[in-house]
């Protein structure tokens, strides 16, 4: 009998994991309650009720009685309810911890777990690892953070799991012990949620229990740091000549000196969207896929076929010289910083929400290649800030409208000062809920202004 049947368990958070783990847990027999400060987002696992399921809107704290608590990554440790939990000795862990302990029970044996985490480049390197996963053969897929729960993953079966983690979703785990897992790279972001850097790498450094093997960013301060602790074969990657016992890039190739010789993954050319920050995301995607091994041929095939996700490094329209680029995405300055990196010539439409963030480094860093600069969203102050002190020869301009109006603006003023050769680059640093629902619909706000901008405008000739 499953050591679930008859665990009280209580699903904090109704969100999409919370979903899959009332399932899950459903499934195997627990009692399951399902609590949610929303009751309108309750209301939509309404259908749960029909397998047993109590919903109850507003816990602040687990009924008499439960002997688990399964968390959404949302929820802060400080907040009520697991704050109630952790004093009431009520275990609390997330939804991908469940996933582990479910794997761990499966008849055919545990699937093999392959995990990124990072902050920035967690989901384009999951899904190129599935690209070249797939390309070998595997029955994987790519799940966690970039979208499908890992519950969900674990219950369909698949053999090999790509998992992107984020640190939220890595505080709550404890048993989580992947194949081999890459730290791709730290920077402030979170830092609400987290305190501080040190908490934040704390949570990040997570990943590295229990590995084979632990692939680490030698170009970044953070993930080299944290790989000191990891007890499993460490593997560097670079986008420098590399060394022995890691990837890196040779003249015009990816070459792989720590599970081959000399051997050649790639081409630079073959990776997608081009810049730094792609081809850093596809050396450690092919260090994982290599310590699961993979061969060479299987990495470029599936870098080959790799599908670029949207919203990062996306070209939306070209007209008069002048590409739009969508990296909605960067949704953090460090993920701006490599979206600016990749031009020369750059009007920037950039704000939103800093989450505690400074962006004084990104701008002296980018200053050289600030064309204009046009801000929006609620945190333009700490821009222009930045600004005036290490790029005051550029040219700003703020739009203090919300939503798509703001949008429009926005591209409206950035195409009347983009010249021939230069680009329009929506990549804001900042998270985007004070105007949009995600940055998903701020992206494609952007799209759609860039097209009724261009079409009101004739062509500059
Ligand atoms: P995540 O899943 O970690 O948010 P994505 O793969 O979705 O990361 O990329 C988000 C954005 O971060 C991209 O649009 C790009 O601006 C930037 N980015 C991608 N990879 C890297 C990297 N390796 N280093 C820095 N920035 C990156």
């Amino acid at each position: 009998a499953s050591r679930y049947r008859g665990l009280r368990v209580l699903v904090a958070g109704a969100g999409v994991s919370g979903r899959s783990a009332a399932e899950a847990l459903l499934a195997v027999g627990a009692e399951v309650t399902v609590t949610d400060g929303s009751a309108d987002r309750l209301a939509a696992l309404a259908s749960l009720e029909a397998q047993g399921a109590q919903l109850v809107p507003g816990l602040d704290a687990p009924p008499q009685g439960t002997d688990l608590v399964v968390t959404s990554p949302g929820w802060r440790p400080e907040a009520p309810l697991p704050a109630a939990a952790a004093a009431a000795e009520v275990e609390v862990i997330g939804e991908v911890e469940l996933a582990w302990w479910l794997d761990q029970e499966k008849p055919e044996g545990p699937s093999t777990w392959l995990a990124v985490t990072g902050t920035n480049g967690k989901t384009t390197t999951v899904s190129m690892l599935e690209s070249i996963l797939r390309a070998h053969g595997e029955d994987v897929v790519a799940c966690g953070n970039v979208g499908l729960p890992v519950v969900d993953a674990v219950r369909a079966g698949h053999r090999v799991l790509a998992v992107e983690l984020s640190s939220f979703q890595l505080h709550w785990q404890q048993a989580l012990r992947p194949k081999a897992a890459a730290v791709l790279n730290l920077a402030d972001d979170h830092l609400d949620w987290h305190g501080s850097l040190e908490t934040y790498g704390e949570a990040k450094a997570k990943i590295f229990a229990g590995n084979e093997v632990a692939v680490f960013n030698a170009d970044d301060e953070w993930s080299t740091r944290l790989v000191a602790a990891a007890q499993a074969r460490h593997v560097a990657f670079t986008l420098g000549d590399p060394a022995d016992g890691q990837l890196g890039v040779a003249g015009e190739r990816l070459v792989d000196r720590a599970f081959g010789d000399d051997e050649v993954l790639a081409q630079l050319s073959e990776v997608r969207p081009a810049g730094p920050h792609n081809v850093a995301n596809a050396l450690a995607a092919a260090s994982l896929a290599r310590a699961h091994g993979v061969s060479p041929e299987a990495v470029a095939e599936g870098l080959r076929t790799f599908e670029p996700g949207a919203h990062r490094s996306v070209v939306v329209a070209e007209s008069a010289g002048v590409s739009y680029v969508d990296d909605s995405k960067a949704t953090n300055p460090h993920a701006a910083d490599a979206a600016l990196r990749a031009h020369d010539s750059v009007v920037w439409i950039a704000g939103g929400l800093l989450k505690g963030a400074e962006v004084d480094d990104l701008v002296r860093a980018n200053a050289g290649r600030l064309a204009t600069v046009v801000l929006i969203g609620r945190d333009r102050g700490e821009f222009t800030a930045a600004l005036g002190r290490h790029a005051s020869d550029v040219p700003v301009h703020e739009v203090a409208a919300g939503d798509d109006a703001g949008m429009l603006e926005a591209v409206r003023l950035a195409h009347g000062s983009a010249r021939p050769g230069s680009v329009v680059l929506l990549a804001p640093a900042a998270a985007s809920m004070d105007m949009f629902t995600d940055y998903a619909h701020r992206g494609r706000a952007f799209a759609d202004a860039v097209r009724a901008v261009l079409s009101e405008t004739p062509a500059a000739t």
